[in-house]
């Protein structure tokens, strides 16, 4: 089954929007239209953007600010690392935000927020003024929290292909580059982190991709934790394509990860020391930087929101989305993202022309495939609880499950990657 566009907006709550357009009259200060301003061109902050602009049909100033000129996505970075998605497959342009929904797209980097001006200031050193501002800048990594001996220098020794871009494409380098029979050693990140299945995935892909072209090589995963998403359907699948060939490693076995020399290749434990031929290090995650500079986290490092709306809770006027945000149960997700952006756009819109505005309902499901037509998923709907984002339902697949709904829960994740990036890009 494929998910077709207006399907995967049912599933994602865009009815909730659709229901709110033109309810209310617009009402402004003076003549000057309001200004929205979003940071972050990424799954996030470009859906809000495009749910605002489309939705009060040109009543709201809409910017977006994101330093680069093409968003690839994270998901499916890994079918692609596999060899079941070409590079440019993952690539989107900003040209219809612009030419179909009237957005400003402004390509610099956010590096300040002065919020009691409403002023986002640029690299280049222009001010943009908002009346709201929705921050979507997705994660930074904690390079120094990996272990002794590693930091951002290595990320080209072993690149951990956890944020949009290149990363993805040098770490295929290295796994197609491997030497035969050798060790490529994956180290996955602490919680909290984007996209929970997502190493398990990525170490199905490359073994995917040993299988036929390096059957001797072996994969280790030194897990700071001792359980990981979809973990029963992840060991299953491995036993069942790639028998022998995936040693996961959990806290508990090994003590957790002491010291890495990028010379050697080794990787040293509390009670052994691992050489790999080729890695993958992917440090804990952290909001990105310029929520931090904003003022608007809390002493983990994340940015804590209003669950049915989005809105900071540290600054009514700013609203914070996607990987970034607090918004436990919720995944950080590229569907989790999307979703929230939509709750979040019809909030800003209601405060800004007085529109209609619903209870807030998300949704997300997260795929992944383990080997060619075997796909599983999990997900959840969520409505906004009194302390959480809390589920109202919840589904998982089943070990055991026939080869024709594996195929259907792969096909279903193309029709929903064709949905969601249509639904953030225009
Ligand atoms: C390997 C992998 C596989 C994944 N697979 C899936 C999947 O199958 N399904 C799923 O739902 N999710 C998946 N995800 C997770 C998904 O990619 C993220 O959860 C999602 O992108 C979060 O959206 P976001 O808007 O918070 O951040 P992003 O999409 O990362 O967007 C952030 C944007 O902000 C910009 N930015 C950052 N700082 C600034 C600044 N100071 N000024 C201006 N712009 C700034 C960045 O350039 C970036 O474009 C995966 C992630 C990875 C790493």
């Amino acid at each position: 089954m494929k998910l077709n566009r207006r399907e995967f907006n049912i599933a994602a709550g865009a009815s909730t929007l659709t229901l709110g357009l033109g309810a209310a009259p617009m009402v402004f200060a003076g003549n000057a239209k309001p200004k929205v301003v979003v940071i972050g061109g990424g799954t996030g902050g470009a859906t809000a953007a495009r749910y605002i602009a489309k939705d009060s049909k040109g009543a709201i100033d809409v910017t977006l600010i994101e330093p680069t000129k093409r968003y690839y996505t994270c998901y499916f970075s890994n079918l692609y690392i596999g060899g079941f998605r070409e590079y440019e497959s993952l690539g989107h342009s900003y040209a219809k935000l612009a030419s179909e929904y009237g957005i400003n797209v402004i390509h610099d980097w956010a590096v300040t927020v002065d919020r009691k001006k409403k002023m986002v200031v640029l690299g280049s050193g222009s001010m943009v003024p908002y009346d709201k501002l929705v921050v979507s800048p997705g994660i930074d990594l904690k390079f120094a929290s990996v272990a002794e001996g590693y930091s951002v220098a290595d990320q080209g020794i072993f690149p951990h292909a956890w944020k949009s871009g290149t990363q993805a494409q040098l770490l295929k380098a290295k796994v197609t580059g491997m030497k035969q029979g050798g060790t490529f050693l994956m180290v996955p990140p602490p919680n909290p982190f984007r996209c929970p299945p997502g190493p398990y995935e990525r170490i199905s892909m490359i073994a995917h991709h040993f299988k036929n072209n390096n059957p001797t090589a072996k994969i280790v995963i030194l897990d700071p934790k001792d359980k990981f998403s979809k973990m029963g359907l992840f060991k299953d699948g491995w036993e069942r394509h790639y028998k022998g060939m995936i040693d996961w490693q959990p806290l508990s076995s090994l003590g957790g990860l002491k010291s890495i020399n990028t010379a050697t290749g080794e990787f040293v434990t509390d009670l052994d020391t691992f050489k790999a031929d080729a890695a993958c290090v992917i440090p804990a995650n952290t909001s990105g930087q310029i929520a931090k500079t904003a003022g608007l986290t809390n002493d983990k490092g994340w940015c804590p929101i209003h669950q049915g709306s989005m809105k900071s809770k540290v600054d009514p006027d700013v609203y914070v989305i996607g990987d970034a945000s607090v918004a436990s149960s919720m995944p950080k997700s590229g569907f989790a993202a999307n979703s929230q952006a939509k709750v979040c756009a019809m909030a800003v819109r209601g405060e800004l022309t007085k529109s209609k505005v619903f209870p807030a309902r998300y949704a997300n499901t997260c795929w992944s495939l383990i080997a060619p037509n075997d796909g599983v998923k999990v997900g959840a709907t969520y409505k906004a609880g009194d302390k959480k984002i809390d589920p109202t339902s919840k589904f998982i697949s089943k070990n055991g499950e026939d080869a024709d709904t594996r195929q259907a829960t792969y096909e279903e994740s193309v029709g929903w990657y064709a949905g969601i990036t249509a639904d953030i890009f225009g």
